[in-house]
């Protein structure tokens, strides 16, 4: 391809993109596919001769799009989303244009310089301490195997960076029985080791119970261990319960803990002062991970990671190879020593596409619409004899079943409940996921998709209710 080529070629990629856009709530939102489906029709090996653009563009349409789950549709409400917005995408194309590596400074002292004064507004917008410095990481998870590095480094004065775990391995972690998996994960990783992780039992609002950290805590201290962090929620992911962040502090403080603050879906919603309330006893927490990539309008992936000790985690993750010197290191930020990999995308761009595009006010708009929207079919979900919440909704994510009152068995609940997840994902008309909550099994509806209006709220409603009186009716 040549550069004309190219030109020709974006053009009209450009004009699809804004089709796609226009379009994207008619598709159907789950392909209908069965595993292998398209892989059979990709060739077993890579072409040997050069392709014509229009060709792989046809097969693009014609493999690849029957086979898209539409995250962009304002119908899909399932896991949580993953927000994109006019702003972001242009950015993206700017970035994989200039292709920049930006692991240090030199590489790119505009990203560099970019990421940390987008990452300082980010601060100020969720209102953060001021303390906190910030950084851009590709997920969540990576952000908090970040923190556990860190804990596991201060608890063990760097022992374990220099010796290995050797004689390291009475370290344990806490988190609640709902923490997102990715906590685990992160703790072997980390060399805690799986045994190690304390999933602290959580109340009828399924947060942590401050108590029972508490027990735990000083059962490790009796038995010889050595407690080392504690991750807190705010926003978990089956139902976005919120750990009480002030009494976990507290204890982290009294026992010398680290604390990780794990707010990578409702982060976003701390732009809003009256969702402060979630963020309190922040000032006990050494690092807080939230997600532009989720609820913020950002594309995957831009992870916002914010530590209390940036030297902390410098001289935890750093490294200092002859050929990575530069003339600069004394005086700059060098982005590669604050994450796991050494190359870095130029992720802050989208960040501050989005930023400047929105503005304060605009985000805080649609985040204030989004959580009405969700409120509004609360109270709706409430006054219907056949569906019941279970549990609270203080943001836009909506746990749920069928609950016909002929019908009170759990087993076959947990049964009617799963058929009628798998009608709605069949109807290609609505994406929802599920968990279990207490043993339920629990639909769970989030209403944050960038686009998403009361109509879509309306549509699934009214889909969800008919697909469910089918059900029993048969
Ligand atoms: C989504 C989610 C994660 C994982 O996010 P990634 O960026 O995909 O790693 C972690 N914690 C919570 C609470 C989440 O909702």
């Amino acid at each position: 391809m040549d550069n004309n080529e190219f030109r020709k070629h974006a053009h009209k990629l450009v004009d699809w993109m804004a089709d796609y856009f226009e379009e994207v709530e008619d598709y159907p939102v789950k392909p209908n596919v069965q595993p292998s489906d398209i892989l059979e029709q990709l060739p077993e090996s890579a072409p040997k001769k050069q392709g014509d653009f229009q060709k792989i563009f046809k097969d693009f349409e014609e493999i690849i799009m029957p086979g898209m789950t539409h995250w962009e549709s304002p119908n899909f409400m399932g896991y949580f989303p993953a927000n994109k917005s006019y702003p972001s995408v242009l950015a993206e194309m700017l970035t994989a244009t200039l292709g920049a590596q930006c692991m240090s400074w030199l590489t790119s002292p505009a990203a560099t310089e970019l990421e940390e004064r987008s990452m300082e507004w980010l601060r100020k917008l969720l209102a953060l301490p001021n303390s906190f410095t910030g950084v851009i990481q590709s997920t969540a998870s990576t952000s908090t195997l970040c923190a556990l590095l860190m804990a596991r480094e201060r608890t063990t004065d760097f022992d374990i960076n220099e010796n290995g775990f050797m004689e390291n391995e009475r370290l344990t972690v806490y988190c609640s029985s709902e923490t997102h998996s990715s906590i685990e994960k992160d703790v072997k990783i980390a060399g805690f080791g799986r045994k190690n992780l304390r999933k602290i039992p959580v109340d009828d609002e399924f947060a942590m119970q401050p108590e029972k950290l508490e027990k735990a805590i000083q059962e490790d201290l009796q038995n010889g261990r050595k407690p080392t962090a504690v991750v807190a929620t705010i926003g978990t992911t089956g139902s976005t319960a919120i750990d009480p962040l002030k009494e976990i502090g507290k204890l982290c403080s009294d026992y010398d803990l680290f604390l990780h603050v794990d707010a990578a879906y409702a982060g976003t919603a701390l732009l809003l002062p009256e969702m402060r309330w979630m963020n309190n006893g922040i000032e006990h927490a050494d690092s807080f991970v939230f997600n532009p990539h989720k609820w913020m309008f950002t594309n995957f992936d831009c992870s916002a990671f914010f530590v209390r000790d940036e030297d902390l985690l410098v001289q935890t993750l750093g490294i200092m190879p002859e050929y990575l010197k530069t003339p600069e290191d004394q005086r700059v930020k060098n982005y590669r020593d604050w994450g796991i990999p050494l190359g870095r995308r130029f992720r802050a761009l989208k960040l501050w596409f989005v930023l400047r595009s929105f503005g304060r006010e605009g985000l805080q708009k649609i985040i204030r619409h989004h959580i009405a929207l969700a409120q509004n079919l609360e109270e709706e979900i409430n006054q219907h004899p056949d569906f019941e919440l279970l549990a609270p909704v203080p943001l836009n994510t909506l746990c749920f079943r069928f609950q016909p009152s002929h019908i009170s068995d759990e087993q076959k609940l947990n049964e009617l409940n799963k058929r009628l997840l798998n009608q709605i994902q069949q109807s290609g008309e609505l994406f929802l996921t599920h968990t279990t909550l207490k043993d339920k099994y629990t639909i769970r509806m989030v209403i944050g998709n960038t686009n998403v209006e009361q109509r879509h709220v309306e549509k699934a409603w009214n889909l969800i209710q008919s697909l469910a009186a089918k059900l029993i009716t048969r």
